[in-house]
């Protein structure tokens, strides 16, 4: 008899890394169920998936009870608001979804036996004194500054997920997502990748913010998937960092940005925003031994894709 396909379930299906994740769960032969509610995901990043056989779309707020009749192998928790200008706008919705929402998350994994993974971020780390940031940091965030409300979530996240492993034996995997970059971001939704794009697109001012010092990696979003892919499928259940450890200053990838846009725009510098960490990269030495995984995309490449993407849409 021919084995059953196994089902993952994907919240924040129609998000950036969400609806990425789901593709490449559906190329690997798995059933999807996504869910969203697309505070911040758009049909758009899932639209091309109407009809597909082993795809299926709930509409809903994960932070509510998740009814589901079918079994389940695998649960993706993916759905928050990520960028520093969407949680800013919505820091209750953000807080909301990554304690309540990982809580029922974690509830449906541990009712149908399901592996889970939660989709926890470099802000764990707030701004840190720990550089590059190894997974044993345990970070230097400001819990009541602007950022406290994503960060704190995904800090809280991770502890549910430890104590519903730790209490409920639930299968657990935890990845530490740093700065990702590709299609379908939101042209609008405030990250310097999108906004950078778009100011140089249109020959705009490109706004870097303070004097451009601060430091970030960038990774494509093909090279996170796999290593994300990785992770679930792996037996390591301690957080592992996902990311290019490729760093450079936001004033430099400005400039990198204007050439890969042939763009005739020029620099201008706005406030920093409060808490903006000065500097970011990821020890990716874990993911490296235990998944035997790599960035493979190099910057060039992966924003000449990511600059085709945002032609179209400007
Ligand atoms: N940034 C910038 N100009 C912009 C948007 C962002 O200089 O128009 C800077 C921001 O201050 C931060 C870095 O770019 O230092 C990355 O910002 P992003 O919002 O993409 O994500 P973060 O890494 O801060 O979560």
């Amino acid at each position: 008899m021919k084995k059953p396909q196994p089902t993952s379930v994907v919240t924040g299906a129609a998000g950036f890394l969400g609806s990425h994740l789901t593709d490449l769960l559906l190329a690997r032969g798995y059933k999807v169920i996504g869910i969203d509610n697309f505070v911040t995901g758009t049909v758009d990043n899932i639209s091309h998936l109407g009809g597909h056989p082993r795809f299926k779309f709930i509409q809903q707020d994960v932070s509510e009870f998740i009814f589901l009749n079918e079994p389940v192998d695998y649960v993706w928790h993916f759905a928050s608001p990520a960028s520093p200008v969407d949680y800013l706008e919505l820091p209750i919705q953000t807080l909301k979804v990554g304690s309540l929402g990982t809580h029922k998350a974690l509830g449906l994994a541990r009712h149908k036996q399901a592996r889970f993974l939660l989709a926890s971020t470099s802000e764990i780390y707030g701004d840190p004194l720990v550089h590059p940031q190894t997974e044993d940091y345990w970070g230097n965030v400001n819990p009541i500054g602007p950022r406290g409300c994503y960060d704190e979530a995904k800090r809280f996240a991770e502890a549910m997920t430890m104590a519903y492993h730790r209490e409920h034996k639930v299968e657990t995997r935890i990845v530490r997502i740093f700065n990702t970059y590709g299609p379908r971001m939101r042209l609008h939704d405030g990250r310097v990748v999108p906004s950078f794009i778009s100011q140089a697109l249109k020959h705009k001012p490109v706004t870097v913010f303070g004097k451009g010092r601060q430091t970030r990696s960038f990774c494509y979003v093909s090279d996170l998937i796999e290593g994300i892919y990785r992770l679930m499928m792996s037996r390591y259940g301690s957080p592992m960092n996902i990311g290019n450890p490729s760093e450079m200053t936001v004033l430099e990838f400005a400039r990198e940005i204007i050439r890969a846009t042939n763009s005739r725009s020029r620099i201008i510098f706005k406030p920093l925003p409060q808490d903006d960490p000065r500097q970011r990269r990821p020890d990716i030495t874990r993911a490296r031994k235990i998944l035997r995984w790599d960035p493979k995309v190099r910057l060039t490449e992966g924003l000449a894709r990511t600059v085709e993407y945002f032609r179209g849409k400007v």
